[in-house]
């Protein structure tokens, strides 16, 4: 194996982004992903097919590549803890562990003294009915929830009794935060106290689901400078290397909380593409390969919108766009509703 060859779990639209950050560092890219139809093929140069518990597609994958990343946070932890013994896999598989699971991932952080919202772990329906003072709040599954996916709002004891919920899996609850807007924080972790940091990003949810990212973000100075600290000593404390995502609430009288940390590239990042002399995916791919941390320049404030569902399909028939606007179509097969299917990145 002469060049490099990253490996990358997960063949959705981050794959993607990561894959033509590494074509740009003349690094190749292996994808490996449980998806057959996996819209990644489209842009690495070589995918694996297989279950994330296939011993043998395991020994495959890692054979081709020099070392292993991943896109999402989802992957069994026995899958890169395997992964790990034939080529380092990296942000390191216990990060992994530790932030897929919702109270494991609080609990470090209050550990840490960093604020999050009240939570309390749930195991059977009986539980909520003590806990009147976190509510209204959101009942969430412990691990494989995303894009607002295994999230329940109860606003009062009467909504337990229509909850249709499978206690097994492990449910957190979570008090409902005030929000007066979301932001989030991206840093690069290259090794001990050596990052580079993105300015704040606020983003606006609908139904749960990011819709709108804006730099700058509308904060004050002390907000602007806890998010940031708060998100490098979390990489600090992770001893994480690569691109790490904090997102946080603002609640209507300017506190600050961790909602929850994403150990890789975010979709809130995407408009540092065009943002930033060097984007989240590059930087990410720069501190997974040991390469050279250049210096982060903001080039341009801009928006990033999210299309979601049909929302790609006007798009995709007549490209008009103006010379400040970068449309990205992550090439998606099936349009489905709630499906991330591209986004527009608006200069300004
Ligand atoms: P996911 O893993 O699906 O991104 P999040 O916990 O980030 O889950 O929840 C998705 C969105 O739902 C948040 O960005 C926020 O808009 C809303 N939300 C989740 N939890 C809370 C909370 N405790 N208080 C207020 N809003 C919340
Ligand atoms: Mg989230």
């Amino acid at each position: 194996m002469s060049e490099k060859n990253l490996g990358i779990i997960g063949g959705g639209q981050l794959g993607s982004l990561l894959s033509v950050a590494a074509k740009k560092l003349n690094i190749k890219t292996t994808i490996f992903c449980d998806d057959p139809e996996a819209p990644a093929q489209n842009f690495c140069d070589d995918f694996i097919f297989g279950k994330y518990d296939d011993k043998q597609k395991i020994q495959e994958f890692a054979q081709k590549v020099n070392l292993i990343t991943y896109e999402f946070e989802n992957i069994p932890y026995e899958t890169l803890n395997q992964m790990n013994k034939l080529k380092p896999v990296l942000p390191k598989p216990s990060v992994n562990r530790l932030i897929q699971h919702r109270i494991a991932e609080k609990d470090f952080v209050n550990k840490l003294n960093i604020r999050t919202t009240r939570y309390v772990s749930i195991d059977k329906k009986s539980d909520i009915e003590t806990l009147e003072d976190l509510l209204p709040g959101i009942l969430k599954t412990t691990t494989m929830g995303y894009d607002g996916k295994g999230q329940y709002p109860i606003k009062n004891i009467e909504d337990i009794n229509s909850l249709d919920v499978d206690f097994s899996k492990g449910y957190i609850l979570e008090k409902l935060v005030k929000l007066q807007k979301e932001i989030s924080v991206i840093v690069t972790r290259f090794g001990i106290n050596n990052y580079e940091i993105y300015e704040p990003i606020e983003n606006t949810h609908e139904n749960q689901i990011l819709k709108y990212s804006v730099i700058p973000a509308k904060i004050n100075q002390k907000i602007l400078n806890q998010s940031k600290d708060w998100a490098t000593q979390i990489a600090e404390e992770l001893k994480y290397i690569g691109t790490l995502c904090v997102e946080f609430f603002i609640d209507r009288n300017d506190n600050l909380y961790v909602n929850e940390i994403a150990p890789r590239v975010h979709n809130s990042g995407h408009l540092t593409i065009n943002a930033y002399n060097v984007s989240q995916f590059e930087n990410h791919v720069r501190a997974v390969c040991s390469l050279k941390k250049i210096p982060l320049k903001k080039l341009h404030n801009a928006k990033m919108v999210n299309l979601i569902g049909d929302q790609i399909k006007p798009y995709r028939q007549n490209i008009k766009l103006n010379n400040n606007e970068f449309f990205f179509d992550y090439l998606k097969k099936e349009i489905k509703e709630k499906r991330k299917m591209g986004h527009i990145t608006t200069l300004i």
